[in-house]
């Protein structure tokens, strides 16, 4: 595992609803690790008593590494700090209002902590990266039906990390992202348009198949006995298990526990890939 020193700033201001907190200065240390998988992650920790991840710098492509740590630092885990935070959020660039699944958290030493909408952030790293050819697309919602013929309709973030580029598709219930999520990455100065239709075709094969069965036992595990779904933070669990998301829908760590016992004396094989990544 590399690691990297940074020259961030040793302060940084929580921003009230922040984990529910007041606003206030903290002590802060921050360090850049590349995990197994390649991925450049920011670490920030308070005198040992907290520690987050902030932020997915992105793969380490060997063309680049992670961008300039004295510049942006960006949060993709707000989802779990937005406790209390408004459904839509203004962007401290262009001043637009927009949802609040849209805005990427940034620290920087010039400006400190500002809240960015996607295309102001995406403007802010490609001027940073040099990546003159690189243009913001916003991409309006689309339907797609899975293979029972119910219609999911997905809604895009795209976020620019330096050696790539990121299309998130996501669900919305409540206003927050939820359900199915798949994740592509590809070239920043390629073509959006080719990406996100890549993006709709890895959904497409996503929605082709179910994993789970409603059996008068209760939910099941499909009788291909493959599952595929995504690691998430359980709030009710404070984190110590996992909820997963199988077929776009949240099952707890015990649920699925209770499925796989239909199997006991059997084996199996785990198998972990990044978001990005074909299942
Ligand atoms: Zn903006």
């Amino acid at each position: 595992m590399r690691e990297w020193r940074t020259a961030l700033a040793p302060k940084l201001v929580l921003a009230a609803g922040d984990r529910n907190e007041a606003a206030r200065s903290v002590d802060v240390t921050w360090r850049c690790l590349e995990n197994r998988r390649g991925r450049v992650l920011v670490h920030c920790s308070t005198s040992g008593r907290r520690k987050w991840n902030l932020a997915e710098g992105g793969r380490s492509t060997g063309r680049r590494r992670i961008p300039d740590p004295s510049g942006l630092l960006s949060s993709n885990k707000m989802k779990k700090r937005v406790v209390g935070q408004s459904e839509r959020t203004r962007c401290n660039s262009c001043d637009r209002s927009v949802p609040s699944y849209d805005i990427v958290n940034v620290t920087s030493q010039e400006h400190g902590g500002r809240a960015l909408c996607s295309e102001c952030y995406n403007k802010e790293v490609a001027a940073l990266d040099d990546l003159s050819t690189f243009e913001h697309v916003r991409f309006e919602p689309v339907m797609l039906a899975d293979c029972t013929g119910a219609t999911h309709e997905f809604h895009f973030r795209t976020r620019l990390f330096g050696p790539g580029v990121a299309i998130d598709a996501f669900e919305l219930i409540n206003n927050h992202p939820a359900g199915y999520e798949f994740e592509i990455i590809g070239d920043p100065e390629g073509d959006l348009l080719e990406l996100l239709s890549r993006l709709i075709e890895k959904i497409r094969r996503g929605l082709s198949t179910k994993h789970l069965i409603d059996h008068d036992l209760g939910r099941q595990i499909a009788d291909h006995q493959i599952v595929r779904g995504d690691i998430g933070w359980d709030e009710a669990e404070g984190g110590s298990v996992p909820l997963l998301t199988i077929d776009g829908q949240g099952i707890t760590w015990r649920e699925f526990g209770r499925m796989l016992m239909s199997f006991e004396g059997w084996q199996f094989k785990l198998e972990i890939k990044d978001k990005s990544e074909e299942l």
